[in-house]
C-alpha cells in the first residue's frame, strides 16, 4: 500500500506515459469519478499491462485545492491487471464526442508513485496457473511441437496448438502444452447468444475486432478423447475444460461432449471435467452431468434479468435456464460456479447484490470467480441502457458481505482442480 495516492497517470499519443503530479489518481464506478482509497492502491502486479485511450482525458483530484478537473496535458491511461486479479475502480475520464470505441481489455483506475506504477485491484485466487512468470517460451514450442507430432491427424489439437498456444498465447492452451493443470476443450462454432461484448465473434457493424477467431469445424468425440484422455492420467491437478474463448457456445454441442465424457471416463477417473457455459440449456447440462461432468462456470455479466438479457440478447433462452443448470449441477453433486463480470459500480449496486444474494441461495453455488469485465465501459452501460447506475456498495465491501453470509461460498479467478474442490480448499494450491 503506498504512503499516498498515486498521481495521475497521461500519454502522449505516441506510447510514451508520464505522471502529472498536480493531480492525484482517482477512479470510477458506474458513471462517476470517485477519489479511491488509499489501503485500496497496489503495485501493479507482473503481467499487467498500461494503455493509452485515444479521445479522452483522465480525471484526477488536484493535490492542492481537492477539486475534481480533467488532465489536458494527454490521453487518458488505464491498467490492464492480470488474471488472479480483481480491479476495485475502473479508470475515470472523460470521453471527447468522436472517440473510438475501446478494444476488449479490462480498463482499471492507474496511478504513479515513487518510480512504480499503482492500480486499485486485489489478489483474488492463489493459484498460480497463469502467472507470467510461468511461461518458459522454449519449454512451450517443444511441448507444442511433440502434441504436433503425437496427434497429425486431430484438428482439434492442431488448431489449439498453432492458433490458441502459438499465435493467441492462450495461457491454458500454454498450459496444456506444458502438460500440466487445465487443458482447454473448444467444440462450438455457433452460438445461441450474442453477447455484445463478444470475444470470439463481433458483427461487421462494430468497429472493434474480437479477441480471437472462432473455431471452424467440430470436433469428433474420437478428437477430444486422444488428447484429453493422457492428460487427465498425466498432468498435475488436472482440469479438461469445454468451453474456451476461441468458440460459440459448447452446449450447442452437447451429444458430443456427452459421449467425450463417457469415453474419457472408461479409461480414467482422474481429475476434473469442466464446462465453461452460458448455462442456455439445463436438459443439456442434465445429460452432461449424468455422463460424468464434475463442475461448470456459467458467465454472467449480472445477476439481474433485465441487464443480462439486455447485454447477452440471447436466442430462445432467458435467464432463468442458467439459474437452472446451475441448480442441475448442484444437485446432482457438482461445483457449480459463476463467471461473474466484475464492473465497478454495476456488479456492486445495491439491487445487484440482492440478486446476487437469491441466486447463491437459489443455485447453491460453490463459487465466483471474480472476473475483470473486458469491455470499453461508456460502449457497455450505453448498450444495456444503464443510463444509472445507482447507489453502490464498493467492490471490496460486496466481497465481504458475500463472505460473511455465505462463507461456504469460494472466492477465486480459475476453475478448480478435482483436489481443491473434494479436499482441502484452502490448502496450498500455489504449486
Ligand atoms: S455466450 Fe460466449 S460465444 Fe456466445 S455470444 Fe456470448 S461471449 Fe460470444
Amino acid at each position: 500500500m503506498p504512503t499516498q495516492s498515486p498521481y495521475l497517470l497521461f500519454s502522449d499519443g505516441k506510447g510514451n506515459i508520464f505522471e502529472d503530479t498536480s493531480l492525484y489518481a482517482s477512479g470510477r464506478s458506474g458513471w462517476d469519478a470517485l477519489p479511491v482509497p488509499t489501503e485500496d492502491w497496489i503495485e501493479l502486479p507482473y503481467g499487467g499491462s498500461l494503455y493509452e485511450l485515444p479521445g479522452r482525458f483522465g480525471i484526477g483530484i488536484d493535490v492542492k485545492t481537492g477539486e475534481m478537473r480533467l488532465c489536458k496535458k494527454g490521453n487518458a491511461v488505464a491498467a490492464f491487471i492480470p488474471p488472479a486479479h480483481t480491479g476495485l475502480y475502473l479508470a475515470a475520464y472523460e470521453t471527447e464526442k468522436d472517440a473510438p470505441t475501446l478494444p476488449l481489455f479490462c480498463y482499471t483506475a492507474a496511478g504513479w508513485l515513487n518510480d512504480k506504477f499503482y492500480v486499485p485491484a486485489l489478489r483474488i485466487e492463489e493459484d498460480v496457473r497463469q502467472e507470467c512468470s510461468g511461461y518458459d517460451s522454449d519449454k512451450i514450442k517443444t511441448g507444442a511441437g511433440f502434441l504436433l507430432e503425437a496427434y497429425p491427424n486431430n484438428r482439434l489439437a492442431k488448431h489449439l496448438m498453432e492458433n490458441c498456444c502459438m499465435t493467441y498465447k492462450c495461457p491454458a492452451a500454454r498450459n496444456f502444452a506444458l502438460g500440466r493443470w487445465e487443458c482447454p476443450v473448444p467444440s462450438s462454432p455457433a452460438c445461441n447468444a450474442n453477447c455484445i461484448g463478444c470475444i470470439s465473434f463481433q458483427p461487421q457493424e462494430e468497429t472493434i475486432p474480437p479477441a480471437q477467431d472462432r473455431l471452424t469445424f467440430r470436433p469428433t468425440p474420437e478428437e477430444i478423447v486422444e488428447f484429453t484422455v493422457p492428460h487427465l492420467q498425466t498432468a498435475p491437478f488436472p482440469i479438461v475444460s469445454f468451453g474456451q474463448g476461441c468458440e460459440g457456445e459448447p452446449l450447442l454441442m452437447w451429444e458430443t461432449i456427452r459421449d467425450s465424457i463417457i469415453e474419457m471416463r472408461k479409461h480414467t477417473n482422474r481429475g476434473s471435467i469442466n464446462i465453461n457455459t452460458n448455462g442456455s440449456k439445463p436438459d443439456a447440462v442434465k445429460a452432461l452431468c449424468e455422463a460424468g461432468l464434475n463442475s461448470i462456470r456459467v458467465s454472467t455479466n449480472s445477476a439481474r434479468k433485465h441487464f443480462y438479457e439486455a447485454y447477452y440478447r440471447p436466442n430462445n433462452y432467458q435467464f432463468e435456464d442458467i439459474i437452472e443448470s446451475l441448480k442441475t449441477v448442484s444437485s446432482h453433486g457438482g461445483w457449480a460456479s459463476i463467471n461473474y463480470f466484475v464492473f465497478p459500480g454495476m456488479t456492486d449496486n445495491v439491487e445487484e447484490y440482492e440478486c446476487l444474494r437469491k441466486l447463491i441461495r437459489e443455485t447453491g453455488l460453490n463459487m465466483i470467480q471474480w472476473r475483470n469485465f473486458n469491455i470499453d465501459p461508456d460502449w457497455y452501460l450505453g448498450r444495456i441502457g444503464a443510463t444509472d447506475t445507482g447507489e453502490f456498495l464498493g467492490i471490496k465491501q460486496l466481497m465481504g458481505l458475500v463472505r460473511e453470509e455465505f462463507p461456504k461460498v469460494k472466492f477465486g479467478y480459475f476453475n478448480p482442480p478435482m483436489e481443491r474442490m473434494k479436499g482441502n480448499y484452502e490448502a496450498d494450491f500455489a504449486h
